[in-house]
């Protein structure tokens, strides 16, 4: 059985004829001409084919009707919907659908007889199913509840609604079926049944309707031979008469009669819901107007529940986002912001497990690979990837990621660029499950050998000989929806990582810094000011003594026989009298004195506001205080201290220090630990 057209369908596009439910005159773009009638006009209308050609376009229609039609196509190809009218027909009125276009520089128009009875039944009913549609909560109810709706006001013995996927192929994905065993619910239907040129058809015409496959078709009069006219696209009608392939399609598939209807979602063709009816059987206009309202309305309702599950997702990912937000300001590790969130993102995207890299460090949770996997899935992504938002695999066995990871249950994969650095540097990787999924195609084997690589297995099934194939290595698709939410979501954690980075950085830089202060001013060894930081606190206190004209002083100091602690204790322990020495001194100054290292054992301290004698006062203070400390080994030591004031205006730092110095030696010669006071006579240097 071949359930799919094979031959090319611009042969559709040239048969000139209709079907036998309705008649058809063909004027001039200006109606001022009758071209071509259809041969059944004098059934329909009750106009022999000669007198039609040979009169008026007014006679013939009336010129009522004759200046609408002028009024309406004047701006428009096609009647917005049809028109209802009255006419005599061999002396009884009969009510006719009109539909009018226009096609190849001709207008035609399409007369289809309607009957009276069932109209008003009618209204009652579809009022019934728009306001039981208007409530359904679900998508699933919904479509269900459209091809009930369908089938109970039109009569078809089947109504199927088909979902189209990436690649064209459709999936029915509600069904009523008054015959259980020719059900064709979740069966799939290739690409090429329906090929790029039919699609098209229907955004010009969205309801395609056949009464009997088998009632032939109406030609036309004159044939287009005759005259000089132009081939005529029927697309617009509901009139136009099946092709030989549309037909054998239709057999094929054991249905006499049917009715598509398009639905376009967001621009594109979303589906079809399709009737079929398994013995001939002619609609009325009216039913078939009111299955396209409740399709119109069905789907209407369907995209807006689609777009709140959407917005529900989205702001659910929003929340997460939010929480994340938060987390910048308490500076947590990046790799912990998936230890606190990833089971949330897990679920939300519907996935086993998650990857976060950058630099070198991953991160996972869930089932996702090893972590050296990870790695070179990140590696080959910054090469592979390029500058593309994102990367979604639903059928990782088929990516080259295959030979280079072990992906066992892994078959899908999401992963998006983490906007760190100008190199990607960071990935944010979900991971879906493979799932094994069955197909059941209704078409030739060799069109599904085309489309697939699987196993297919032969079946009879409902009648029909269809293909079982069996996909082993698929996970979910992932949604554009989902792969925006990723993005957003990896910019955010972009962002929380860049912020830790700058705050780590800006951590180390400021511990680096006092470091750095510390090395620049703090004698190592005795924790006290070294002899550069002494040097300016004397040089800034000169200055200001001499401003503000207070006095200044030094007091240079040197420990008694210290090489001796060195031999006899050890060096160690020499060190441990500098470092307790330099804390026991400076327990005795006030906060606005300055005590530094001087080098080896000498030690200076800077006294402000005090003159000879105050500093004298101190230095003796300090010499006994170090005289009666008892130092732990050692015992006790000695200090001799030299004196010196400033003599303001008249001497560098250089020549106080030697002054005091120079105090100091003298306070050695005189047998130490006493003071000396440096005389006031400048020094040469
Ligand atoms: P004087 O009473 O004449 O000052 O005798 P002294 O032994 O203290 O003088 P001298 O200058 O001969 O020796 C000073 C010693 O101080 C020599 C050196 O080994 C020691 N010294 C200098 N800096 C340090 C240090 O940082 N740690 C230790 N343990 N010893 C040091
Ligand atoms: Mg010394
Ligand atoms: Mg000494």
């Amino acid at each position: 059985m071949a359930i799919t057209f094979e031959t090319q369908h611009s042969a559709v596009n040239r048969i000139e004829a209709i079907q036998s439910f309705g008649c058809l005159i063909r004027f001039d773009e200006k109606l001022q001409k009758i071209l071509q009638v259809s041969t059944n006009l004098q059934e329909n209308l009750g106009i022999s084919v000669e007198t039609a050609l040979s009169s008026s376009p007014k006679d013939i229609l009336g010129s009522k009707l004759h200046q609408r039609l002028l009024q309406a196509l004047s701006a428009s190809t096609r009647l917005a919907s049809a028109l209802m009218i009255n006419r005599q027909v061999a002396g009884s009125y009969q009510r006719f659908y009109v539909m009018a276009y226009r096609s190849n520089a001709s207008i035609v128009v399409e007369f289809e007889p309607l009957s009276r009875s069932g109209e008003q039944r009618l209204m009652p009913i579809v009022n019934e199913w728009l306001s039981r549609l208007a409530q359904v909560q679900e998508i699933q109810s919904l479509q269900q509840m459209l091809v009930q709706s369908v089938q109970a006001v039109t009569g078809y013995d089947r109504v199927l609604l088909c979902q189209f996927d990436s690649h064209w192929h459709r999936t029915a994905i509600a069904e009523v079926c008054r015959d259980a065993s020719r059900s064709l619910l979740n069966y799939r239907f290739p690409a090429s049944d329906i090929p790029a040129e039919v699609r098209n058809r229907y955004s010009i015409n969205p309801i395609r309707y056949v009464s009997d496959v088998n009632a032939g078709i109406v030609p036309f009069a004159p044939t287009s031979t005759d005259i000089a006219v132009p081939p005529l696209d029927l697309t617009a009608g509901m009139l136009r008469g099946l092709s030989p392939f549309h037909q054998q399609y239709l057999r094929e598939i054991k249905v006499d009669a049917s009715l598509s209807i398009a639905i376009t979602g967001e621009q594109k063709l979303w589906g079809i819901l399709t009737c079929h009816h398994f013995k001939a059987m002619q609609i009325s206009a009216a039913e078939r107007d009111a299955a396209f309202n409740l399709v119109q309305m069905a789907t209407q309702r369907m995209f807006l529940l689609q777009a709140r599950q959407q917005a529900m997702f989205l702001e659910n990912v929003l929340n997460s986002r939010e929480l994340l937000s938060a987390e910048r300001d308490k500076v947590v590790q990046p790799t912990r912001l998936l230890d606190i969130y990833g089971r949330d993102w897990m679920q939300l995207f519907n996935c086993i497990g998650i990857a976060l890299l950058y630099r070198n460090e991953v991160r996972c949770i869930g089932e996702t690979l090893d972590t050296y996997e990870v790695d070179i899935v990140g590696r080959w992504l910054s090469t592979a990837i390029g500058n593309k938002p994102c990367w979604a695999c639903d059928q990782l066995s088929q990516s080259p990621l295959d030979e280079l990871v072990n992906l066992r249950n892994r078959a899908g994969l999401l992963a998006v660029p983490l906007p760190i650095e100008q190199s990607h540097s960071g990935w944010l990787l979900l991971f879906r499950r493979a799932q094994k999924t069955e197909y059941r195609w209704v078409a030739k084997k060799h069109i599904i050998e085309t489309i697939t690589q699987n196993p297919l297995q032969s079946a009879e099934e409902r009648g029909y000989p269809i293909w079982i194939e069996t996909v082993e290595n698929e996970a979910q698709c992932w949604t554009s929806s989902e792969q925006n939410a990723a993005q957003d979501l990896a910019e955010d954690l972009a962002v929380a990582i860049t912020v830790h980075q700058i705050n780590r950085l800006n951590t180390e830089l400021q511990r680096a810094n006092t470091q750095l202060k510390e090395i620049a001013h703090t004698d190592t060894l005795t924790k006290i000011w070294n002899r550069y930081r002494m040097e300016l606190a004397i040089d800034t206190e000169l200055a200001a003594a001499e401003r503000y004209g207070h006095p200044c002083s030094i007091l240079l100091f040197d420990v008694d026989h210290f090489k001796q602690v060195n031999d006899t204790y050890g060096h160690d322990v020499g060190d441990q009298v500098l470092t307790g020495l330099a804390d026991q001194v400076q327990a005795k100054l006030r906060a606005s004195d300055f005590f530094g290292r001087w080098g080896g054992e000498e030690f200076i301290v800077l006294t402000s506001h005090n003159g000879l004698d105050e500093a004298m006062g101190l230095a003796e203070r300090l010499r006994k205080h170090i005289e009666s400390v008892v130092f732990e080994t050692v015992g006790n030591i000695t200090i001799s201290i030299g004196v010196a004031e400033a003599l303001l205006g008249k001497e560098t730092r250089k020549q106080l220090i030697e002054r005091a110095d120079k105090a100091m030696y003298q306070a050695k010669q005189t047998g130490r630990n006493q003071i000396k006071a440096a005389t006031a006579e400048l020094s040469d240097s």
